[in-house]
């Protein structure tokens, strides 16, 4: 794990008048950089080749850095120039994704707005559950073995697969039916099965809840909900059961999009509480804690009560519906406040009050 003295004394070296918000063009990049641009920040964005004119066109950024591959972040060579142009970096899920933990931890010798040493707490599935279940929040019982099997449950596969050849069963028998069927398919290999989550399934309605913790304010402001729309699973309720019996189509979760939500206000006194607990919980388990935007995954019951299924301990795609600020951001900030720029004006108070390094790591 690189030091985070070390990335600071990166940073002090830096020009603090003249910071450039950098971020990978993929996930959320649009909103991070528009955000950043709404609080006067210069603006970069490390992108492939097809996707320069993306970032052109919307004009987000000050300068598109072209590059073969995500992993070019950690050259020395890219490395040497963002750290001239002064550039902090915005972590996002393809960020992950793409440059692997590993890489961040020990690597990405770039000084970014976020706790780099809690990701591997969202990406390990044992850490993420010690974390929420410490914050006293319920997630759905879980286990890798297909014959302990008792009840209606998705299979997940790791990595950021995005839900595809993710299948709900109801048996040991009926897993290897389907797993068998899915490898016939080239969805899934043999290998994949070794490394499978079954996880039980909770019939409710998915909601996914951003916060952003301000380390300057030391609070947790409730940022906004999405749910979450998948290829094929939310097309199939529009073809009739019988007709989907006859067809056999096989489900799959793949996310291609998001929708925003609201929540009944009487739940709202519970998500303020759950997000409080998840930072107090994060400052223990990998100091100094969750800092900056962050976003629990649940499954909201009939009984109104909340299961978390993942944590992300970074910004996610689900607030990209909210641009031009959310309900909840608008109560707080007025118009135009996305979670792009409550990262970036996060950033600009703390380089005005000089307590920038509270949010750097
Ligand atoms: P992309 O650059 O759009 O291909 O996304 C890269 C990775 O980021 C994907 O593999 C997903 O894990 C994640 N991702 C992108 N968009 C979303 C989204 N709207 N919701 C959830 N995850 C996303
Ligand atoms: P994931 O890729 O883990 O975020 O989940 C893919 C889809 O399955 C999303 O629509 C989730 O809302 C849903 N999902 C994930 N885990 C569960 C669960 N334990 N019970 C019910 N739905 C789930």
């Amino acid at each position: 794990m690189l030091e985070r003295e070390e990335i600071l004394e990166i940073y002090r070296g830096y020009d603090r008048r003249s910071i450039t918000v950098v971020t990978l063009g993929s996930h959320s990049a649009l909103q991070i950089l528009k955000g950043a641009q709404d609080e006067g920040f210069a603006t970069a964005v490390i992108c492939k080749k097809n996707r320069t004119e993306l970032y052109r066109r919307f004009g987000v950024a000050d300068r598109i850095i072209p590059v073969e591959s995500y992993s070019e972040i950690l050259s020395a060579r890219l490395l040497g120039k963002l750290q001239r142009m002064n550039a902090v970096l915005v972590p996002h899920g393809s960020l992950i994704a793409y440059v692997g933990i590993r890489g961040i931890e020990e690597r990405l010798r770039l000084p970014m707005i976020g706790n780099r040493g809690i990701m591997r707490w969202e990406a390990d599935r044992r850490l993420e559950r010690k974390w929420l279940t410490e914050a006293g929040i319920k997630m759905p019982k879980e286990t890798s073995n297909p014959e302990e099997i008792d009840c209606l449950s998705l299979v997940k596969f790791p990595g950021a697969r995005g839900g595809r050849g993710y299948f709900m069963v109801n048996s040991y028998q009926d897993f290897r039916r389907k797993a068998e069927r899915l490898i016939r398919k080239g969805w899934i290999t043999e290998d994949d099965l070794k490394k499978v989550t079954i996880q039980e399934y909770i019939p409710g309605v998915n909601m996914y809840m951003s916060y952003f913790y301000s380390p300057l304010k030391d609070e947790v402001e409730f940022f906004g909900i999405d749910r979450r729309y998948e290829a094929n699973i939310d097309g199939l309720t529009r073809i009739p059961a019988i007709d989907q019996t006859e067809a056999y189509i096989e489900p799959s979760y793949v996310v291609v999009g998001n929708a925003p939500v609201v929540i009944r206000e009487s739940l709202l006194p519970r998500a303020l509480e759950m997000g409080d607990a998840v930072v107090e919980v994060s400052k223990r388990i990998a100091p100094p804690g969750m800092l900056g935007p962050f976003c629990l995954e649940t499954m909201v019951t009939h009984n109104l009560e909340f299961i978390a299924f993942e944590i992300s301990a970074r910004i996610v795609a689900g607030t990209n519906p909210f641009i031009n600020g959310s309900p909840y951001s608008y109560i707080m900030y007025g118009d135009n406040m996305s979670m792009g720029r409550r990262i970036a004006r996060e950033l600009r108070l703390a380089i005005e009050q000089e307590k920038d390094e509270l949010l750097l790591t």
